[in-house]
């Protein structure tokens, strides 16, 4: 087993790391760095509960202060990783000696991807990723001011459903012609199109954004359409970038992603590397793929410390993720491109139905919209590689599970 093994970034997968090589009862050092002041914390509440002010900070935390002082683990937190020397196995740091390490574990996440107009550093314009952009949107977010939501994929959604339940004006603009175009079928972008219309959110689809306006705070967004929208604060969700420069700067394989193997080691046997920075083989879609999932993130660190303990272990796992918006939980398991079948099962009216893809008859994804039971019960079947009818799918009264036996 490694004697000292260091994690790059302490975001969730770091913190999940600590956790496993405790369960695994590692005795050997345990040191984490990371860019940001907070120990490993959740983000997925950033958008939802703790935007809304209905969670407080500590709740958002992996796990207390007290876990990793009693692990001794060694804590080197706002202290950015430089650079990465494999020859003498270190981490140069902005603060500090060097780091070295016998393994190390790359759980560098992603970054937001900045949006290229002018006014994006105007005052009242955010991106959103952490906590500390979370504390400023808050202190933004006065009811009756208008919001500009730039982006419709899941965080913009989340942020303009807190925003209206918070008596802000809200409008939402978005490139494509259909919102979350990246993660949910046409089917399931249309429902959440007319429900934000219903809670009063203005959607602009199939519009971009030329530039942000105003002198020192921002006063507009205009449009591509060259509408001047007034705006007392912005909110820009247009995606992510895996941090993969440290680890290309390393000579280490990069391709949209650290490329990992099925057990999450990279190009060189002592580096790992896990969640939102990888780009890694999934056997049940037969394909490598990227993912922006806590699941994922969490799994991976699963896997790795299994592998660095000696516990020879492969990731195969179905993808999945989940939206709160308003009072709608969109569970989403699987990847549903290449469906040539659509179920739907519920009823949409009731607010708890889901969406089934199947391709050949084989269920390869759910989209289920407080359908709890519909998404459980898909993980597995996705997994089994099941063949269903699709004929009795829609018969909600039958689980998914009864028809696949
Ligand atoms: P991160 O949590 O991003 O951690 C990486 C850490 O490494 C960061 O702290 C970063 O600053 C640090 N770092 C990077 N480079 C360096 C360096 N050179 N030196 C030192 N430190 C460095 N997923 C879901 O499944 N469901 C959801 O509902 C959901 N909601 C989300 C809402 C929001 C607002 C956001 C931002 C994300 C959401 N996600 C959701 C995605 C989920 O949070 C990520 O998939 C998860 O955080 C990935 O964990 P990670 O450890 O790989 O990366």
């Amino acid at each position: 087993m490694s004697k000292r093994i260091v994690i790059a970034g302490a975001g969730h997968a770091a913190g999940q790391v600590v956790a496993s090589l405790q369960q695994h009862k590692f005795d050997g050092q345990i040191a984490l760095v990371g860019d940001e002041p907070y120990l490993p914390y959740q983000r997925p509440p950033l958008s939802k509960k703790f935007l809304a002010g209905e969670m407080p900070a500590e709740r958002l935390y992996v796990k207390p202060a007290s876990f990793y002082e009693d692990a001794g683990v060694e804590l080197h937190l706002d202290t950015t990783i430089e650079a990465l020397d494999r020859e003498t196995r270190s981490l140069s740091v902005s603060n500090g000696d060097p780091v070295s390490y016998d393994a190390l574990v790359l759980a560098l996440g992603s970054r937001v991807r900045r949006l290229p107009v002018s006014g994006t550093d105007l005052e009242g314009v955010h991106y959103l990723r952490s906590i500390t952009d979370v504390e400023a949107i808050r202190a933004d977010f006065d009811k009756g001011r208008r919001l500009v939501v730039i982006g419709a994929g899941y965080i913009g959604l989340e942020v303009a459903a807190v925003a209206r339940q918070g008596g802000l004006d809200v409008t939402v603009i978005e490139m494509e012609d259909r919102v979350m175009s990246r993660v949910v079928s046409p089917e399931i972008s249309d429902y959440y199109q007319i429900e934000h219309a219903n809670q009063g959110v203005k959607l602009q689809l199939s519009t971009g954004v030329e530039g942000i306006n105003g002198k020192k705070r921002v006063k507009s967004v205009t449009t591509s359409d060259g509408e001047e929208i007034p705006a007392d604060v912005v909110v820009i969700g247009v995606g992510i970038e895996p941090n993969t420069a440290l680890a290309r700067d390393a000579g280490l394989d990069v391709d949209n992603g650290i490329v990992v193997d099925d057990h999450c080691r990279t190009s060189d046997p002592h580096i790992y590397a896990i969640g939102d920075c990888t780009m890694h083989p999934n056997g049940i879609y037969g394909r490598s793929l990227r993912l922006e999932s806590v699941h994922n993130a969490l799994e991976q660190a699963k896997t790795a410390v299994a592998n660095i303990c000696g516990i020879d272990t492969a990731y195969n796992q179905v993808p999945w993720f989940w939206s709160d918006q308003y009072d709608l939980k969109l569970q989403i398991a699987g990847l549903s491109e290449g469906y040539d079948d659509v179920v739907i099962r519920g009823n949409p009216a009731e607010r708890s139905f889901s969406c089934l893809y199947l391709r050949e008859g084989q269920l390869i994804a759910v989209d289920a919209i407080n359908a709890p039971r519909d998404f459980v019960q898909s993980k597995q079947l996705i997994a089994d590689g099941t063949i269903l009818d699709a004929d009795r799918l829609a018969d909600s009264d039958v689980t998914l599970k009864e028809l696949a036996s």
